[in-house]
């Protein structure tokens, strides 16, 4: 994509785009993955842009009790407990029958323990704190998939926005 012309590789470090022509100009360090051709010798492109999808598909996040598990990594988010969705529930943060909304925002996951300590309350009345403020995912969780060999570079490209999106006001 990028020697066709419609992806330009970013440079992780300094976040410089380079075409293909001048990707290939830099010069290949000292035990980094490159790519050979018969003349060329390039450092292996691990952050691209595509130039021809002007339009991400920036569609809504769905608020499924799937892509709460997927937002909240399994993980109860009181205590941090990683386990199967049979040892998960969803708790309204802001408790249902004073008014909290089943949303991306006040909906988290949280062990069967955790739970039950809360009860019908909010974290701060229950004396409990959320590893992280609930927010609606900037973009589908389904792209958050696992693969063999996560890239050094690529965290400040994915987890940073992921996890540091700024709260919707509403
Ligand atoms: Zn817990």
């Amino acid at each position: 994509m990028v020697y066709r012309g419609v992806a330009r590789v970013i440079q992780p470090e300094t976040y410089q785009v380079h075409t293909f022509d001048s990707w290939a100009d830099l010069s290949v360090r000292e035990g980094e993955d490159c790519v050979r051709t018969v003349r060329l010798a390039f450092r292996v492109p691990e952050v691209i842009l595509l130039t021809r999808h002007a339009r991400m598909p920036l569609r809504e996040v769905p608020f499924s009790r799937r892509n709460l598990y997927r937002r909240d990594g399994y993980r109860c988010q009181y205590c941090g407990l990683h386990g199967p969705t049979s040892e998960l529930s969803i708790d309204h943060v802001v408790p249902r029958s004073v008014g909290g909304g089943t949303c991306w925002e006040n909906c988290v996951l949280a062990c069967l323990d955790c739970n039950v300590r809360k009860a019908n309350r909010t974290p701060l009345e229950a004396g409990m704190e959320l590893r992280r403020p609930p927010a609606r995912p900037p973009w589908s969780p389904c792209l958050m998939v696992h693969v063999g060999r996560r890239r050094a570079s690529w965290e400040k490209f994915v987890s940073d926005q992921y996890w540091n999106v700024a709260l919707e006001a509403d």
